[in-house]
């Protein structure tokens, strides 16, 4: 079982069934980001396409799959899905699909999967195409669509479906898998794995010992200021996140947040990351430095009155 699917028990029973048996024409997986819906969809599709039934890695199949080369596996990029041009309809439009795929035979295995991480963003002419197809879906073709919320997906696409719920993790099971048992941690994960990759990350954990030392004398605060300060600081970051240095400055507010708890100005220190937070939402070019050095001055008044 991949540890995406630990702490999922429905979603887990629901994919292994389905596995062992035969899948619908459309599964519909829903739930939070960060809880591993899309990790669980590509396990899903390289077991089914593997030779040995079980995604094992080793067999022709799982090593195309893993080099992101298997003919038979479909992924719809995370931006607009579009119906694509009548006469030439480019890669990875659904005209695209439905000639130069649906209608012939997987290439390699019994089964083709095509895969729509984002399916709230197809558009209506493309979902019209598609819901044709899904009514009387090609016998060798299997669809996976992926959303946050089930409310952003049309009833008739709904119905044609069997929906596979995600929740956010509990804190027990996310403590399994991360190896974490330290509250600071589990709490600014908030039940989601999309932090994990920076949060067991060393420079991670140096950071946070930087928030402390800030917080505690004028020394650390301008230390960490300068750290923060400077976007390079989280090239890794921002790659492992897929984030910008704003939204990852958003995170080292609530960092800031969590590890100011208990002190007796806390809600002083708050109100600031706060209004840090909001500079930060505004995307002002060039403004960013001009809010985190406004927001240190500011921590600095409240802690040590300068
Ligand atoms: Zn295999």
């Amino acid at each position: 079982m991949p540890f995406q699917l630990k702490g999922q028990t429905i979603a887990r029973s629901m994919l292994d069934h389905y596995l062992n048996g035969s899948a619908p024409p459309l599964l519909i997986l829903h739930g939070p980001a960060g809880v591993g819906r899309f990790s669980a969809a590509e396990w899903f599709i390289q077991s089914s396409l593997c030779e040995t039934g079980n995604g094992c890695g080793q067999c022709p199949s799982c090593r195309l799959f893993a080099r992101q080369e298997h003919p038979d596996y479909i992924l719809f990029p995370e931006d607009r899905v579009l119906i694509g041009d009548e006469k030439q309809p480019a890669p990875f439009t659904v005209r695209w699909l439905i000639r130069t795929r649906l209608m012939y035979p997987p290439f390699k295995s019994e089964r083709r999967f095509i895969l729509f991480p984002r399916s709230d963003l197809i558009q209506n002419e493309a979902e019209t195409a598609l819901l044709k197809t899904l009514e009387e879906p090609p016998e060798h073709s299997r669809f996976m669509m992926l959303v946050e919320d089930l409310s952003l997906l049309k009833e008739t696409i709904i119905s044609r479906g069997v929906c596979v719920p995600f929740h956010l993790i509990p804190s027990a099971t996310m403590a399994e898998i991360t190896g974490q048992s330290d509250p600071y941690t589990l709490d600014l994960m908030g039940g989601s794995l999309e932090l994990s990759s920076v949060i067991l990350d060393q420079s991670f954990q140096r950071l946070r010992e930087k928030i402390e030392d800030g917080l505690g004398h004028p020394m650390g605060l301008h230390e960490l200021e300068t750290y923060v300060s400077l976007e390079k600081n989280f090239q890794e970051w921002k790659t492992h996140l897929d984030k910008s240095y704003e939204e990852i400055l958003d995170l080292i507010g609530l960092m800031i947040l969590k590890s100011s708890e208990r002190l007796p100005d806390f809600p002083l220190i708050a109100e600031a990351v706060f209004q840090l937070k909001a500079g930060l939402h505004k995307r002002m070019a060039g403004m960013t430095h001009y809010h985190l050095s406004r927001f240190f001055a500011r921590i600095s008044r409240i802690l040590f009155g300068h």
